[in-house]
């Protein structure tokens, strides 16, 4: 058995892609896209010959488009095999590509007007919404904790991932010539303890691990104290009547800081006030997040099943026209915001920040992380003015970053992780994270448990 690594490796953090071959069988685990500079986009064309065309079949860790963004490509390609996933992945697959497919045509459209005026032939967008219609008969649900058979010799058991809804981990055993082989692939490992998701199941025996390393260098800050934090914030911009803009990533942090808002309301450290969810995606993925509600942890499942979770969010309202957007900006505070995009790259929350971010009663509440140079980045460096579609805007309002909301598990979390596969003896590959992460999570790997890390190159191709 071989596997290969079509992205996530060298040192990069987007492109998830490993191809399991054995003498029967072709599987791939995730298809991700790969996100940031010209270089990787480059790395977005599947070559149109070779193993990648001839697969038996394809499983998903979880729906973040660096671990599916690619999928259209093979059916453009001809693909027509199954794809495994949780039913909770299929669903927020399915919205990703589609917001993924509009962004990518409407790039296309925006290089085309550039590249005719300099005499060069348009983009092509790498795929289109019928791509993304032409995915959705081939996905299969795969349940959490029951090894499912995805090709010969080849099965599957996926267990929570604790990182986004419906994420897991995968336990794949391999059957080759009477040699029966267990390969883990952790995919995003979450945080543990954290309200709304429930925490990750570690794994007790494997033969090989392929581990994300994104946040191997360091711990996050705690969810509790950082969250009290940005609630006081919140308080006192809420008592003089002013205004919360929060711009946020549609899926994770939208439906945790609704849970938890819920969670102060009930205990009575907030009093309610209008909360306005202006995203037509965040919306959906909401309404994903209720219908796999068997998903939450115990205490979320019940809040929600005693029904104190709409009844303490009854002030929350779905934004989905343009109309409804623009209709806030008109109406008196206090009130909260929540619209994307997460770094204010776009959407529906730079118009609110043109209108309000000269207020002083505005606070821009940060959930994420914000690039350099972003616009987002500037307001949280203080800022006195930022420039927004070209124009100046000047900035009196204040700004919190809620700094504890990650996704991803901390150090900590993912030596303890591998700490329970390590008595095992794997051969371990650290992937999903950047040279300098990888390397110190393989330095306290190999102090802790005595096991030798890996750090594998680009389209490496490891024997097993
Ligand atoms: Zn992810």
């Amino acid at each position: 058995m071989k596997i290969t690594l079509h992205g996530a490796s060298g040192g990069e953090v987007t492109g998830s892609a490993y191809l399991i071959q054995t003498d029967q069988a072709n599987v791939l685990i995730d298809c991700g896209l790969f996100q940031g500079a010209n270089k990787l986009e480059n790395y977005n064309r599947l070559p149109r010959r070779g193993p990648l065309q001839q697969l038996d079949s394809v499983v998903l860790t979880h729906a973040h488009l660096d671990h599916t963004g690619r999928l259209p490509l093979l059916t453009r390609f001809g693909y027509a095999g199954p794809i495994y996933a949780t039913p909770a992945t299929i669903d927020l697959t399915d919205l990703i590509l589609r917001d993924s497919a509009r962004l990518q045509l409407e790039d296309a459209k925006r290089q085309a007007r550039t590249r005719t005026g300099q005499g060069k032939p348009p983009v092509e967008p790498l795929y289109t919404a019928r791509h993304i219609e032409q995915l959705r008969p081939l996905f299969r649900n795969m349940k959490y904790n029951h090894p499912t058979p995805v090709a010969t010799g080849i099965s599957v058991r996926a267990v929570e991932a604790g990182h986004v809804l419906g994420s897991a981990s995968l336990e794949v055993t391999v059957e080759e010539k009477g040699v029966r082989k267990v390969i883990v692939f952790s995919g995003d490992i979450g945080p543990s303890g954290v309200p709304l998701h429930a925490d990750p199941t570690p794994f007790k025996h494997a033969d090989v691990v392929f581990m994300e390393s994104t946040y191997g260098d360091r711990d996050h800050p705690s969810l509790n104290e950082t969250a009290i934090e940005a609630r006081e914030a919140v308080r006192e911009t809420v008592e003089q009547g002013g205004r919360v803009l929060v711009p946020v990533f549609a899926i994770g942090r939208t439906q945790l800081l609704l849970y938890l808002l819920a969670g102060a309301f009930k205990r009575k450290t907030l009093t309610p006030f209008p909360i306005f969810v202006d995203s037509p995606m965040a919306i959906e993925a909401t309404q994903i997040y209720r219908k796999h509600k068997e998903l939450f942890d115990d205490e979320a499942v019940g809040m929600f099943e005693s029904g104190e979770l709409s009844r303490n969010l009854r002030t929350v309202k779905a934004c989905p026209k343009p109309g409804d957007s623009r209709a806030i900006a008109a109406m008196k505070g206090p009130l909260m915001v929540l619209a994307g995009a997460g770094m204010c790259t776009g959407g529906r929350i730079m118009h609110h920040l043109i209108n309000h971010l000269p207020d002083p009663t505005t606070l821009v509440l940060m959930v994420g992380y914000q690039s350099r140079g972003s616009i987002g980045r500037a307001i949280v460096d203080g800022a006195r003015s930022v420039r927004i579609f070209g124009k100046p805007v000047p900035v009196r309002a204040k700004s919190h970053t809620f700094s504890g909301l990650s996704g991803h598990a901390g150090q900590k979390d993912l030596l303890a992780w591998i700490g329970s596969v390590a008595p095992s003896k794997p051969r371990i590959f650290l992937t999903h994270g950047e040279d300098m992460q990888r390397t110190t999570l393989r330095g306290l790997i190999l102090k802790r448990f005595g096991l030798t890390a890996q750090m594998p190159e680009h389209l490496e191709t490891i024997e097993i």
